[in-house]
């Protein structure tokens, strides 16, 4: 595999000696001047035919410059940019100073997942956004300096295990294993607490492995850190389905307490005529079919997906950029994605739109699929989609997208349909007493995940609806936190639900 690794990392970058230990003597001004630094990436062309990682990460000498574009400001908004308030220029100063094992230390404070963070949260929209460098040029890359810390710490081996205090002998159970469930299972296990999570699907991770695909998050990453959680003692039981072989009234009679994550699994449709045509998919479906059952392993792997010529995704989120970037891996020709607004518009990571461009994604913009026809064995062979224009904006503060009388026919073998997810419906729908909002999300106290139900707890995508990876740990984190509390006083103040 080539890579642009050795790429100098930025021309116009002034030359700064650093000193082994410590920052080099540097003003603002020289601080300003310094332009962002790029990171290694595959190039596109080759990595269209692999599913290796696109981004390959700073090295230790880009890391420390980048590092040095911080000014450490005494209001750091960063901070207040990022939903679990990391202690951000205290990371970046040690790296800047080369005191990487010190950095990493002062992130795990707030963040237990970095590797995953740095490489997927959308730092454009967080901390990176209110940067004050960023008023000016653009802003630190936060995000990459967390995923250069988190990626020293595994590559040198210093990662630090999980101490469990003495045990309290308290069991606590745990209903999903996304971010939300291993955030709470790692805090509560360092508490001494006897920590079992159960799992609906063969692997742990949620959608960190079984939706965001191996070329954005490597699933080693998260493999090491699930090892983490097994070796200070958290059970885990795959292929449990609670609500189903084991109901909640059951967790409750063993457990002390229980954190339902079970994230926002449920594919919406768009229900027009033809959407039950074979070779149309959920994108959870087709991402899970990719990611889960190894068909990126091809010829590793017996691949469970039809070869695609043709292919339309349907949506314009980062579900719907990672089919699309999917497929084109998986050989298709034509990969089309159909979003009824324009790129402006566009809810997925500016990064991922960027590289879905580089990669020969072609964005069918302002159309809107109304129906599929399917061939004489009932394969979809065309979407028929709708012209449209943007009107006045809506309540989300987008142009609404308008109907035209005009319509297109994309030839297509293949449809992901990549328009959103609701609530995994199981546990709320066979727990009783457990209060739920409109479409299904268990009401939860905010600042602690508790429910309606005494000694239940929960938090992530079932709480939130389709949110984030640090959202979901930030509640996992929470609800941890509520979870010590009860179990050291036996405490239940009545929770707030309607926030
Ligand atoms: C394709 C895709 C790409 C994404 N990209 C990004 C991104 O780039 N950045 C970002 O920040 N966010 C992204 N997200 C969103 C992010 O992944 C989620 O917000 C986050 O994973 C939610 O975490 P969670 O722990 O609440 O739920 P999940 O990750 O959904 O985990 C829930 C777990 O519970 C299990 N489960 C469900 N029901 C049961 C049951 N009855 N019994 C036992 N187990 C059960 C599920 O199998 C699953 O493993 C993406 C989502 C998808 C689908
Ligand atoms: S806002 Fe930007 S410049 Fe200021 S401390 Fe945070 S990362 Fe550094």
């Amino acid at each position: 595999m080539t890579t642009n690794n050795e790429r100098p990392a930025s021309p116009a970058t002034p030359p700064i000696e650093l000193p082994e230990h410590g920052e080099p003597k540097i003003s603002n001004k020289d601080r300003m001047a310094i332009p962002r630094q790029p990171i290694a990436e595959q190039p596109a062309a080759e990595r269209v035919n692999n599913f290796f990682e696109v981004a390959l990460g700073y090295d230790q000498k880009t890391a420390r410059i980048e590092a040095l574009r911080c000014i450490q400001c005494k209001k750091p908004l960063c901070i207040d940019g990022c939903p679990v308030g990391i202690n951000i220029p205290g990371f970046i100063k040690k790296i800047a100073e080369g005191d990487f094992e010190a950095g990493i230390g002062i992130l795990k404070q707030d963040n237990v997942l970095p590797a995953i963070c740095g490489r997927v949260c959308p730092q454009e929209e967080q901390c990176e956004k209110v940067c004050t460098v960023g008023k000016k040029n653009p802003p630190v890359a936060i995000g990459r300096l967390e995923r250069f810390l988190a990626d020293w710490e595994r590559e040198t081996g210093k990662m630090t295990p999980i101490v469990p205090a003495a045990s309290t002998g308290k069991k606590v159970a745990i209903v999903g294993a996304g971010p939300a469930g291993l955030t709470a299972a790692a805090d509560l296990a360092r508490l001494g607490h006897d920590v079992t999570i159960f799992e609906a699907l063969h692997r742990p991770g949620g959608v960190l492995v079984y939706g965001i695909p191996e070329f954005r998050l490597p699933k080693k990453i998260v493999e090491i850190e699930v090892n983490m959680l097994k070796k200070a003692g958290v059970k885990l039981h795959n292929s449990v389905v609670i609500g189903q072989t084991i109901p909640v009234e059951e967790l409750r009679d063993t457990y002390d307490a229980i954190f339902v994550a079970t994230g926002a699994g449920l594919p919406y449709f768009m229900n027009i005529p033809g959407e039950n045509l074979n070779g149309i998919y959920s994108a959870n479906e087709y991402l899970t079919r990719v990611n889960l059952m190894r068909a990126y392993d091809f010829p590793s792997a017996d691949t469970p997906v039809a070869k695609s010529e043709n292919v339309a995704v349907i949506g314009g989120g980062n579900v719907a950029m990672d089919s699309a970037r999917t497929a084109k891996r998986l050989g298709a020709k034509n990969v089309y994605n159909v979003y009824r607004r324009t790129r402006v518009e566009m809810p997925a990571r500016l990064e991922e739109i960027h590289h879905a461009e580089e990669e020969g994604i072609q964005f069918t913009f302002l159309h809107n699929p109304i129906r599929y026809e399917g061939d004489k064995d009932g394969r979809v062979k065309k979407a028929i989609c709708q012209v449209m224009k943007l009107g006045e904006p809506d309540a989300s503060g987008r142009r609404r997208p308008v109907p035209t009388d005009e319509v297109l026919e994309l030839d297509v073998d293949t449809v992901v349909v990549a328009i959103g997810n609701g609530p995994n419906p199981l546990v709320p729908r066979t727990t009783e007493g457990l209060k739920t909002k409109k479409w299904g999300n268990i009401l939860a106290e905010r600042s602690s995940g508790r429910t309606s139900l005494k000694g239940v707890w929960a938090g992530g995508d079932i709480v939130l609806g389709a949110a984030t990876v640090i959202l979901a740990m930030g509640a996992g984190r929470a609800a941890a936190r509520s979870i010590q509390q009860y179990l050291t006083t036996g405490e239940w103040p009545e929770p707030t639900l309607d926030s």
